[in-house]
Formats: C-alpha cells, sequence, structure tokens
C-alpha cells in the first residue's frame, strides 16, 4: 500500500493500462520541453523521461522528491508548490504542460497557468470528471459556466476518456478524466482579461437571474441590445464572443 497525503490530494495511478492510456494521448517525443506537475511516484514521469524528452518535474512533498531524485538521477526535480512556483522561469516558450493533479487546486492552477497560456504548447490533465465537463460544457447546458467561458477564452479543451476510481491508490471517491487543452485560435480580442473574469464571475453567480438583472450598473438592456444580445437572457445562454463582446463595451465605458 502506497503512504498517502490527503492534504496534498495524492491519488497515486496504479493501473499500467491508465497509464499507457495517458502517455499515448500525450505521444512524447525527444524535440519536447515537459512540465510535469505531481509526478507522486513517478507513475507518469517514467514513460515521460523514456522518451528522452527535455523533462522538469515540480512537487511539494519532500519525501516524494528525495525518493524520484535517488530513482531518477538526472530528472531535474522542483521542490516547490506549484501555485507558488515561478511559472515565468517554468514555462519555456513551447513548453508541454502535464500531470494528475491534486483536485484540491486544481481550479486555481488552471487559472494560474492560463496567464502564461502563450508560452504553453499544450497541456494534458487528470482531473476529476465533473471538473472537465465544465471544461468542455456548450452553452444552455447545466455545466456550462464560469470555468467553461473563461478556460474557452484561453484553450480549446477536448475530453479524451475517463478513468475510474480502481486506476488510483489509494482509490478516489469521484470519477477522473484526461483532459486535453491547447491554446484557443478563436482570435477574439480582450481589451481587460481581468474584467471579462469580473463579469463572467459575477453573473454566473446569479446565474438564475437574466442577464438585464445580471449586468445591472454595467450594461443597460439597451446596451445589451445594441451588442446583438437578448437581455432576458440568461448567462448559460451567452457564448464566448458574447461575453468578451460585453466586456468590451464595459470597458470602452469606464474609460
Ligand atoms: N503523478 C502521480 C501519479 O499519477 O500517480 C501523482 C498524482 S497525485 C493525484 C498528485 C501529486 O501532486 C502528488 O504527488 C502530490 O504530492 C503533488 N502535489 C499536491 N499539491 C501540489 C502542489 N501544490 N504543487 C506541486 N505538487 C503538488
Amino acid at each position: 500500500m502506497l503512504k498517502a497525503r490527503k492534504r496534498f490530494g495524492q491519488n497515486f495511478l496504479t493501473d499500467p493500462n491508465t497509464i499507457n492510456r495517458i502517455i499515448s494521448a500525450i505521444r512524447p517525443g525527444a524535440d519536447d520541453r515537459i512540465l510535469e506537475i505531481g509526478p507522486g511516484h513517478g507513475a507518469i514521469t517514467e514513460s515521460l523521461l523514456a522518451s528522452k524528452a527535455d523533462l522538469t518535474v515540480v512537487e511539494i512533498d519532500r519525501d516524494l522528491v528525495a525518493e524520484l531524485g535517488a530513482r531518477f538521477p538526472d530528472l531535474a526535480i522542483v521542490e516547490s508548490d506549484i501555485l507558488k512556483a515561478d511559472l515565468d522561469g517554468l514555462i519555456q516558450p513551447g513548453t508541454r504542460v502535464v500531470g494528475n493533479l491534486p483536485y484540491n487546486i486544481s481550479t486555481p492552477l488552471l487559472f494560474r497557468l492560463f496567464e502564461h497560456v502563450t508560452r504553453i504548447h499544450d497541456m494534458h490533465f487528470m482531473l476529476q470528471l465533473e471538473v472537465v465537463d465544465r471544461l468542455t460544457a456548450s452553452p444552455s447546458t447545466s455545466d456550462y459556466g464560469r470555468l467553461t467561458v473563461m478556460a474557452s477564452c484561453f484553450c480549446h479543451a477536448e475530453k479524451l476518456f475517463e478513468v475510474p476510481p480502481g486506476a488510483f491508490t489509494p482509490r478516489p471517491k469521484v470519477t477522473s478524466a484526461i483532459v486535453r487543452l491547447t491554446p484557443a485560435r478563436h482570435g477574439l480580442v480582450v481589451d481587460d482579461v481581468a474584467l471579462l473574469e469580473q463579469l463572467v464571475t459575477r453573473v454566473f453567480s446569479q446565474r438564475r437571474k437574466t442577464i438585464r438583472n445580471g449586468f445591472k450598473g454595467i450594461l443597460s438592456a439597451d446596451e445589451l441590445t445594441d451588442l446583438g444580445i437578448d437581455p432576458s437572457l440568461r448567462p448559460e445562454n451567452l457564448d464566448l464572443s458574447d461575453f468578451i463582446a460585453c466586456a468590451n463595451a464595459a470597458a470602452g465605458k469606464s474609460q
């Protein structure tokens, strides 16, 4: 039985078939520069190294850092909390990011990585299925929300496959899934990303209200109509381009 620290969200992958499927999805190559977040006991790390990719791993658990160092003497290991680590240094242009992520930090980590997305080639993550469903949701569905809109602003998200609790030791309570995120190519220009995030957070915190109410004090019903958006819609009915149009209009007004 592997010793696991709950506070670090440790559920180690132990099913060889799942590990092979993840590696086949990533297809690491000798020319790749890869950053692995949370290598744990090295379930994925070992195959990433075998591909001869230029690999750096970031692990918070000091005992695991020592174990990995002894097992893979040439591996570049950074002992750090990925939420505080220097991502400017760790993510060089073209870096591929991978990880079976600790579920308790997955959303803040994704938002942090989005800030560096222009230097990222792609990302493959194991996440809670529920989070992957939210990342890949379509408008007008119950999974569609703040995470969907903000993630789609930065990335295209694809759900690759689900992973049952039995693939891990210890078994998590929930089903997981692998998601691939690639930098977005929608070509839409956001004038003020912080404002977009603020607006999206605000309207989805009252997702049952019409956007006429959700945007009160920011954009009037007439201004929404002028943008081609029906003020009687609910936030889940708006797509990314609608939200960006609203945020850009709001940014224009405050200047
Ligand atoms: N990659 C391994 C596997 O698939 O078996 C371990 C996955 S386990 C779900 C998550 C890993 O992330 C653990 O090794 C844990 O110690 C590490 N971790 C947790 N929080 C972290 C953080 N803030 N920064 C870096 N690593 C973290």
